[in-house]
């Protein structure tokens, strides 16, 4: 069992934007919160139970913050609830104000105690991270969307969980070809892989079970 539940784990052009959550004392923690991730969480969720919303935001394309003002607003107007958007993108303000955000519906936040954003090479038009986190004695690292690994080499072994942005084709994304070497050494240390943010599941999950 990983810590992480996806919402959804494929690709931009996808079905169900990637994105994941998980509860931690009565607090509910979603990761992302792209164009579909609205719909998939609307019902899935009691959001009464909760004593905190949280959302965190690795970057602000639209498959990962495309439904957050929505999901911001329904927050606020149908449980009267206040949502934390935990996120270090230097746009997230402008973002909430130009998508009509009542500035009292949320607080945004830029740490906390337990995550620590780490910058990704991704694309040269918005700047996206990745966080380490503990999250019930387990530590876990999200890649977020990034191009490649090297911002997070010297965390890597000092992890129980890896959740990595795996792509067929590369570009904008780590292409899994470049990286089963390294993917083999971390199953190998008895770090748990998992995939996320796929182009061709067949493809990456058969060689990902393979290592
Ligand atoms: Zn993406
Ligand atoms: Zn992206």
């Amino acid at each position: 069992m990983s810590t992480l539940t996806f919402i959804g784990n494929d690709s931009g052009f996808g079905e169900k934007n990637n994105s994941a959550y998980f509860e931690k004392d009565n607090e509910l923690f979603i990761i992302d919160c792209g164009s579909t991730v609205f719909y998939e969480i609307k019902n899935k969720f009691d959001f009464n139970i909760y004593k905190s919303i949280n959302v965190i935001i690795t970057h602000l394309h639209n498959d990962h913050a495309g439904s957050l003002s929505q999901f911001i607003l329904y927050m606020w107007f149908v449980f009267k609830k206040k949502v934390n958007v935990i996120c270090n993108c230097i746009h997230i303000k402008e973002y909430l104000d130009i998508t009509g955000t009542p500035p009292e519906s949320y607080v945004i936040k830029d740490k906390l105690d337990n995550l620590k954003f780490i910058k990704t090479e991704h694309t040269d038009f918005l700047d996206s991270y990745g966080f380490i986190m503990d999250i019930n004695n387990k530590k876990i690292l999200y890649t977020g969307d990034t191009a490649n690994l090297n911002s997070f080499r010297s965390y890597l072994n000092n992890i129980n969980e890896l959740y990595i942005d795996l792509s067929k084709f590369g570009g904008a994304h780590i292409k899994v070809d470049d990286v089963l070497d390294i993917l083999k050494d971390l199953k190998d240390k008895n770090i748990q892989v998992i995939p996320m943010h796929m182009d061709d599941k067949e493809y990456i999950t058969k060689l990902i079970k393979r290592l």
